[in-house]
C-alpha cells in the first residue's frame, strides 16, 4: 500500500464541473488571435454591477458535477490522492462555489480549497498557487492556461480538452476528469 497520497491540483470550471459554456473558448481565442491580433494572454474581468451580474449567470451553468467526480470521491476516500481546488474564478462568485459545493457534498472532499481573491489574471493566480502548493499533477481545461502553465514549474499540466480543441496535440489530453483520473501515476505496486 502507498504510504503518502499524491498530491494534485483541479481546476473548478470545466474540470470538477462540467460547464456548457466552455465550447466558446477555442474560437473565442481565435477570434481574439488573428481577428484582433491580441497575442497577450489576458482574461476578461466584468469592470460594473451589470457586467458581474451578466458573469455570475454565465458561471451557474457549470452546475454539472464532471463525469469523474465519483471517482475522485473514492481515490480521496482511500487516500490515494489528496486534492487541492486551484480555481481562477474571480472572489465575487466565492459564494456561489461554496454553495454548489455545498449542494454536491463536496464541500469538505479537498484538502484545501483555493480561490483567486485577488481578482488576479487567472493563468498569474494558477502558476502561484502550483508553486506554492507543488503538486505532482494539475488538471486544466483552459488550453491556453495549459499553454501558458506547462513547463513553468515541476508540475505536470494535464489538459481537458473540449470538442473544438480536440485535434490539438499535446501530450497529455483527456475528454473529461475521470479519464485525467486513470491516467495519474500509478499509485501502489
Ligand atoms: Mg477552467
Amino acid at each position: 500500500m502507498r504510504t503518502k497520497p499524491i498530491r494534485i491540483g483541479l481546476d473548478f470550471d470545466g474540470v470538477v464541473a462540467y460547464n456548457p459554456f466552455r465550447v466558446v473558448r477555442a474560437p473565442w481565442a481565435y477570434f481574439k488571435r488573428n481577428i484582433l491580433g491580441i497575442k497577450k494572454l489576458t482574461f476578461f474581468y466584468p469592470q460594473n454591477a451589470r457586467q458581474r451580474i451578466f458573469w455570475k449567470i454565465l458561471h451557474q451553468s457549470s452546475m454539472f458535477p464532471a463525469n469523474g467526480v465519483d471517482h475522485l470521491r473514492a481515490l480521496i476516500t482511500s487516500k490515494e490522492i489528496e486534492v487541492y481546488l486551484i480555481t481562477g474564478r474571480y472572489g465575487f462568485l466565492r459564494d456561489h462555489l461554496y454553495q454548489w459545493l455545498d449542494r454536491h457534498e463536496m464541500s469538505k472532499l479537498f484538502h484545501d480549497i483555493v480561490i483567486n481573491k485577488k481578482d488576479e489574471q487567472p493563468h498569474i493566480f494558477k502558476e502561484k498557487a502550483i508553486k506554492k502548493i507543488k503538486p505532482a499533477v494539475f488538471v486544466e481545461d483552459n488550453l491556453d492556461i495549459v499553454e501558458y502553465l506547462n513547463g513553468r514549474t515541476p508540475t505536470k499540466i494535464y489538459w481537458i480538452y473540449n470538442i473544438t480543441d480536440r485535434f490539438h496535440p499535446y501530450p497529455y489530453k483527456f475528454p473529461y476528469l475521470l479519464k485525467a483520473l486513470k491516467a495519474l501515476p500509478k499509485l501502489s505496486p
